[in-house]
């Protein structure tokens, strides 16, 4: 419709340009049926966490004779608070995502940085189910790119490991620089001894609200936009990410990115002239 009309309109400048213009448009709509979308989902998400709060606040005033109902309802208010803390954390990702160039404000950023504050946003979920976090090999490693993209990034991997395995299993970070033709990369690696993910779904789950199991994902607070914010930040550093996972067994999602001193490297011989 629209579109069509556009390019009729400046059919006269040449094919090129109204190709161009097409696309831009095609695109812009795309980008705005995602915004709706989102925000109508996450203002979903946001109410059911919201009303329990106040339900189950009115629950416990009315059974303060109660110590054992109050000690019930108190707990479901800490889940129901998890779940807010989640879903805020990830509109805070969002927003760190949405700037247009981020390797604007680049700068090395050290791993062993990242990795601790991607352990540190989910410590309180990994000590309720008595998950042990280990990390190894992530000593004087550094990426090139922007810090808070790359917290985001990681972040969410750590956490998908954490909200998808059962109690009292183990999550692994391992690191380690890994020689490519195009430059050194460095290899993060989280692995969990979770439910794992299908082949049918493996091809999914990087696309923006797809979860594989719906009800399981929101009660953590799950949007289904985690692994698309991963995605999108592995790609716009050049870098790349992966999974392997066995159903029943766990998964390992692995982040490939520019190693620092190589980035930086590529960036100074761009600008040399000639
Ligand atoms: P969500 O907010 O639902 O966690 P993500 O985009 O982070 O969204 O992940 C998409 C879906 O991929 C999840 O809903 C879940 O079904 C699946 N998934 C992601 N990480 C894991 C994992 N470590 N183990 C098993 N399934 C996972």
């Amino acid at each position: 419709g629209e579109a069509l009309a556009v390019s009729a309109r400046v059919a006269p400048l040449g094919s090129r340009l109204v190709l161009l213009l097409v696309e831009d448009l095609t695109e812009a709509r795309r980008i705005e049926a995602v915004r709706r979308d989102f925000v109508a989902n996450v203002s979903h998400e946001l109410k059911t966490p919201v009303g329990a709060l106040s339900l189950l606040s009115e629950a416990v005033m009315g059974a303060s004779e109660e110590p054992e109902a109050v000690e019930r309802f108190a707990g479901r208010m800490q889940i129901e608070a998890t779940r807010l803390t989640n879903l805020v954390q990830e509109l805070i990702d969002l927003s760190r995502v949405q700037n247009d160039d981020p390797l604007e404000d680049a700068e090395p950023v050290r791993i062993d940085e990242l990795v601790a504050e991607a352990i540190d946003r989910c410590r309180h979920q990994a000590g309720a189910k008595q998950i042990t976090m280990a990390a190894g090999g992530t000593a004087d490693l550094s990426i090139w790119g922007n810090r808070g993209q790359l917290a985001a990034a990681l972040g969410n991997l750590v956490e998908n490991a954490v909200n998808y395995s059962p109690a009292r299993t183990r999550v692994g970070i391992a690191a380690r620089r890994v020689t490519a033709p195009g430059g050194d990369l460095i290899e993060i690696a989280v692995t969990d001894q979770g439910i794992g993910i299908s082949d049918k779904d493996k091809e999914r789950i990087f696309e923006r609200f797809y979860r594989v199991d719906p009800a399981r994902s929101r009660a953590t607070g799950g949007t289904g936009l985690g692994l698309a914010i991963v995605k999108h930040v592995a790609a716009s550093h050049s870098g790349e990410v992966t999974v392997w996972s066995s159903e029943g067994q766990g998964s390992t999602f692995t982040l490939r990115l520019p190693e620092a001193g190589a980035a930086r490297d590529r960036a100074t011989d761009d600008q040399t002239p000639g």
